[in-house]
């Protein structure tokens, strides 16, 4: 089908929740997309974050493969080998002397979390410690419950009655967060880098204060690796470059390199918090996914790759300033997690510049156009990504 017939039909049965660009992707290789025409993408965006591996990438689809021939499902009433390596992978790489509850996507990864902290605070202190401090231009997922620990008024509409028990402080503002916690705080939760909001780092020192502050306070210091995670800033998770012991860490996007999988890693603080009955899901941990995310974690959880990861990002940053358009007000961000700082408002116009010139990116905030590319992508489709963001800027 072309796009136009493929178009009409998709408006015709999928529910209109997204402002879709006017392409139809196909297949792709490496870091490189085809659209059903045949047109050709250099893919800075891999998905939101997702194909951290590329696409086609034979470590990836070998494993989902092998593991579809094998076992696909089973339900969490029985155990699984995927499911085990996958956990025991995450503990030990992160030094949290965890453990790991298995969802299915960011939001759910986030839910868990939230209810963790809730139920960390009731076992200890009984009721009334439900409150959870995020930051203002947070975004934590789109359930009922994680639309209100975002930060954003924007996403606080429609739907009420929300989930009560957030507040939100101000990012690189200590005092703001002092302030917000009471009697009936029990967590902050955060992103080290915000992603939907704009590509934009915490100050190291504000993310120690907060974490010294969570000791103080029996608090639980929740950071949300959704879009940070998983080698996209150039360590397997964005804490260890802040130097930070997260009592949870929630993990998504780029985890199963393509498919669903979320997960709630708590560290020895509250890993034993949530106990049978209290939290579970359908398809957590299934074994395809599973199979998936250790081809991810062997791959990405590496010194050499993750080295990588940061050449490249310093790579692609350093070629998109000695582009030297006025267009450009700089570039922020960590790793593959990169910020192009455009005026305000015009990133969306650039963004679908870039896409019909060859190369998906997308925007954050107010001011970013947002890359986000596949963590293999090579030396070759960065100079093709750059040459056409050249001319567009
Ligand atoms: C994308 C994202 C989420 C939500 O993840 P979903 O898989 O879309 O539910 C939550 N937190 C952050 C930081 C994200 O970037």
């Amino acid at each position: 089908m072309t796009y136009e017939q493929l178009k009409a039909e998709e408006n015709q049965y999928v529910m209109n929740t997204y402002g879709r660009f006017p392409i139809a992707l196909d297949h792709g290789e490496g870091a490189t997309l085809w659209d059903v025409e045949g047109k050709k993408y250099i893919d800075l965006a891999s998905g939101i974050g997702v194909n951290c591996l590329g696409y086609n990438n034979p470590v990836l689809t070998d494993a989902i493969t092998a593991q579809a021939h094998k076992l696909m499902h089973v339900s969490n009433l029985f155990t699984t080998e995927p499911m085990v390596q996958v956990a025991k992978k995450l503990v030990e790489k992160t030094h949290l002397d965890g453990k790991v509850f298995f969802a299915n996507s960011g939001a759910e990864a986030n839910e868990g979390a939230i209810k963790l902290a809730r139920k960390y605070s009731f076992d200890k202190y009984g009721e009334g410690r439900f409150k959870i401090i995020t930051l203002v231009n947070s975004f934590h997922g789109r359930t009922v419950t994680t639309l209100k620990a975002t930060g954003q008024d924007r996403f606080h509409n429609y739907f009420f009655p929300f989930t009560e028990g957030f507040d939100y402080a101000e990012a690189n503002n200590f005092d703001s967060v002092r302030r917000k916690v009471d009697d009936m705080t029990c967590a902050v939760m955060m992103e080290l880098v915000q992603g939907e909001g704009g590509v934009l780092p915490l100050d190291p020192e504000f993310v120690k204060q907060v974490e010294a502050l969570c000791r103080e306070k029996d608090l639980l210091l929740i950071i949300d690796e959704v879009q940070t995670g998983i080698g996209r800033t150039g360590s397997l998770f964005c804490f260890q470059q802040y130097d930070v012991r997260p009592d949870v860490v929630t993990m998504a996007k780029g985890l199963g390199g393509g498919v669903p999988i979320g997960a709630v890693l708590a560290a020895k603080s509250c890993s034993n918090v949530l106990t049978p009955g209290t939290h579970a899901t359908t398809f957590g941990g299934t074994p395809m996914v599973c199979a998936a995310a250790n081809a991810v974690l062997d791959t990405v959880a590496n010194g050499e790759f993750l080295a990588q990861v940061r050449e490249k990002g310093e790579y692609l940053k350093n070629g998109i300033l000695s582009i030297g358009s006025p267009n450009i007000h700089g570039v922020r961000g960590m790793g593959l997690m990169l910020g192009i700082i455009v005026d305000e408002g015009k990133h969306a116009a650039f963004a679908n510049k870039l896409i019909e010139k060859g190369v998906l990116a997308i925007t954050a905030g107010k001011n970013a156009v947002r890359l986000l590319p596949p963590l293999t992508i090579s030396k070759a489709e960065m100079d093709e990504a750059l040459t056409i963001m050249k001319e567009v800027f």
